[in-house]
């Protein structure tokens, strides 16, 4: 006997972990290996975040609120909107997956660009919708003109990655507001902005106004990239309270853990730690573009915490196993739409230094 599973599954692509599976994210810490592959933060949480997470690990018997009312509201204040408006969940993945089976019937239409973030290309074959992928522009932007030619009646969702992922590059908000005024009102456009702060064109806040004349408008935020919590997996959406309702009819109801809750309550009090540790980010940017640069490398300018590296006519797969052998984890092009080129994340100034180096004696 053989069990038959679903036809869908065949096409979806699976995750490619960023460092081998089964080591635990202390152990690569005590290894002294740079673990420059997954776009996380290298500095760990708050102090008073790692104690609103001892205190909320005493009371584990309980399940987590629901409704996440505390964090919801948290985040509410923060972005000075009402907490109907905020849908939460296990990591912002989840959101964009909740909304993709909230919103699209099979057959519906989903456009998105690549290469962009490696979820996307879950949500067609999960939902039954049908993707229509279009390339970047030239300078490894997003081609809004070419992505609205495709939207037709049955379009539903469009999603637009910015800053994006893996490229780094970053649209200013006013060619999302031209995208909005242009956008047929059947469509949902989910701007993904999990490296929103990281980039220095526009306020980070600066498309939140856009939600007031745009009920259309989703914004995805995440608190896995600047507040440094990516194990824990808490994500959340500025959208209407019926996006929150539909994400939250679809999702499971304990989706985000109680730790996690409290962690993320705690974290999103901390703007002058965000600030810090964007401040840092920058700082390391800068080394590590330079350094690329004066390697004779092209680098897209990065809005981001990482840098998309074309590595001209080298060969993708040796160079990252050579980095691998000096201790340096990145990841390569290729599975993320872009073969020829590796993305590194900036970890601290010792790791982003042992990387240029691992590099420049590669190149
Ligand atoms: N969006 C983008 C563009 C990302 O790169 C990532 C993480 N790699 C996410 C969303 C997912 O974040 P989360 O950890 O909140 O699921």
């Amino acid at each position: 006997m053989s069990v038959t599973f679903a036809q869908k599954l065949a096409a979806i692509p699976g995750y490619q972990a960023g460092v081998p599976a089964g080591k635990a994210p202390e152990a690569i810490v005590d290894s002294g290996i740079a673990q420059l592959a997954s776009n996380e933060s290298p500095w760990g949480p708050h102090p008073d975040v790692i104690e609103a997470i001892a205190r909320a690990a005493a009371a584990m018997n309980r399940y987590p609120d629901p409704a996440a009312t505390l964090l919801r509201q948290r985040i509410a204040e923060r972005q000075d909107t009402d907490p109907a408006e905020i849908a939460v969940a296990n990591g912002s993945c989840e959101i964009l997956l909740a909304a993709t089976l909230a919103l699209c019937e099979p057959g519906a239409e989903l456009v998105y660009a690549w290469p962009s973030f490696s979820i996307y290309p879950y949500l067609a074959p999960l939902s039954g919708a049908r993707e229509i992928r279009v390339s970047l522009a030239p300078g490894e932007v997003h081609d809004l003109d070419a992505m609205l030619a495709e939207v037709t009646a049955a379009t539903q969702l469009m999603v637009v990655c910015n800053p994006n992922n893996p490229t780094g590059t970053h649209l200013p908000a006013e060619r999302i507001a031209e995208l909005c005024e242009r956008l047929p009102e059947h469509v949902t456009l989910i701007v993904d902005e999990a490296y929103v702060e990281f980039q220095l064109d526009d306020d980070p806040d600066a498309t939140v106004d856009l939600r007031r004349r745009f009920p259309n408008l989703v914004l995805l935020r995440t608190f896995s990239k600047v507040y440094g919590l990516a194990g824990l997996r808490v994500g959340y959406a500025l959208g209407t309270p019926g996006f929150r309702a539909a994400v939250d009819a679809v999702r499971q109801p304990f989706s985000v853990n109680a730790v996690a809750q409290a962690a993320a309550a705690e974290a999103i009090r901390h703007q002058d730690d965000v600030m810090r540790r964007v401040e840092r980010t920058i700082v390391e940017r800068v080394t590590v573009e330079e350094g690329v640069r004066e390697l004779g490398l092209e680098t897209p300018d990065s809005h981001t915490n990482f840098s998309w590296i074309s590595l001209g006519d080298r060969d993708e797969a040796e160079v990252v196993a050579r980095l691998a052998d000096a201790g340096v984890i990145v990841r390569a092009g290729t599975p993320l739409g872009g073969p020829g080129h590796i993305r590194v994340s900036y970890g601290t100034s010792e790791q982003n230094r042992r990387f240029l180096d691992a590099l420049a004696a590669i190149v």
